[in-house]
């Protein structure tokens, strides 16, 4: 059984958005706290082309650690995984995903996962180029190719609010340019990571963004494979596993699909073979994820049996 129509998914929407009144908009980054917190969308990309989306599609969001899983395959792509290993791992740790706690009490200090901030820092910093704006310009061209849509682009005021703010995201990169983790100058680095943390779309650029995950890093409708299947299977175990921050284990047997979440209150879901989904709801819980958009996946995939386990 699959979801067919926008009306199906309205009603899961309409049920969910009783739970925005729980949550919180993240304003740690000041311009974030400018969004609405009752808005919910969702949309969902099947690989035969047809979309359904629901709610407050016409919000573009940014990106936040979603960014995290687009650059992780770019730069498994451009340096192979051996590479990338050696300067991050891959265990969850149980941890918020700013905390610096484990950098210091683990040895080696590389930091467990990319998908925590100071692992997504050091493949941020892995991004080949000859500056920081030849290395976001790769990673903005790449997705927009996932998304297959060239108007995609950066929030200016989130980057410099981000920017201007982001002084846990310098400790942290101070900390591994201390243990020789990453060797570029910090401010460089925060400047390309606020810029890649702003990239903005809507929720089915997400979804579509989300299916090429889901279809193994194919993309049937263009017929173009956009990155290895390895590539896709690597990414989409890390969304399993820290995907969703410290509550990815919950959200594992909950929902039990891929995903991966940001402090906009976006998600980004991949099912395996089937269809890629966005959800866009601000109001987050105490971890850091989308109150209502977790509620919606999960009754989502309590109705169509999407767990993949
Ligand atoms: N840009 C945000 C930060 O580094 C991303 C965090 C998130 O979405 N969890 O704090």
């Amino acid at each position: 059984m699959q979801c067919r129509s926008s009306e199906e998914l309205m009603s899961f929407v309409q049920e969910a958005k009783t739970m925005t009144q729980y949550g919180k908009v993240a304003n740690y980054i000041p311009a974030l706290g400018k969004a609405h917190p009752n808005d919910l969308a969702i949309a969902i990309q099947y690989p035969d082309g047809i979309s359904f989306s629901a709610g407050d599609i016409q919000k573009r969001f940014t990106l936040q650690s979603i960014s995290k899983v687009i650059s992780l395959a770019l730069v498994l792509m451009d340096r192979g995984s051996e590479y990338v290993f050696e300067r991050v791992g891959m265990e969850p740790t149980g941890d918020p995903f700013n905390s610096i706690a484990k950098l210091e009490t683990m040895a080696p200090s590389k930091p467990l996962n990319p998908m925590i901030n100071a692992g997504a820092l050091v493949v941020t910093h892995m991004l080949v180029g000859q500056s920081v704006e030849d290395r976001f310009q790769r990673l903005l061209t790449f997705t927009q190719e996932l998304a297959n849509d060239t108007t995609i682009g950066y929030c200016k005021d989130v980057a410099q609010s981000e920017f201007e703010t982001a002084h846990l995201n310098r400790s942290l990169s101070y900390f591994l340019k201390q243990h020789q983790i990453i060797d570029e100058d910090v401010e460089e680095l925060i400047d390309l990571y606020t810029k890649q943390c702003a990239i903005e779309m809507n929720t089915l650029n997400l979804a579509r963004v989300g299916m090429i995950f889901a279809m193994d890093g194919n993309d049937p409708l263009t017929g173009k494979q956009l990155m290895s299947a390895d590539v896709a299977r690597i990414c989409k175990t890390f969304m399993v596993t820290c995907g969703m921050y410290n509550a990815s284990g919950e959200f594992a047997i909950k929902i039990g699909i891929p995903a991966k979440s940001g402090v906009s209150g976006g998600i980004m879901g991949a099912v395996p073979c089937k269809f890629g989904v966005g959800v866009f709801g601000p109001s987050l819980d105490e971890k850091g994820n989308s109150i209502a958009g977790v509620h919606l996946l999960e009754s989502l995939s309590k109705t169509y049996h999407l767990s993949m386990f």
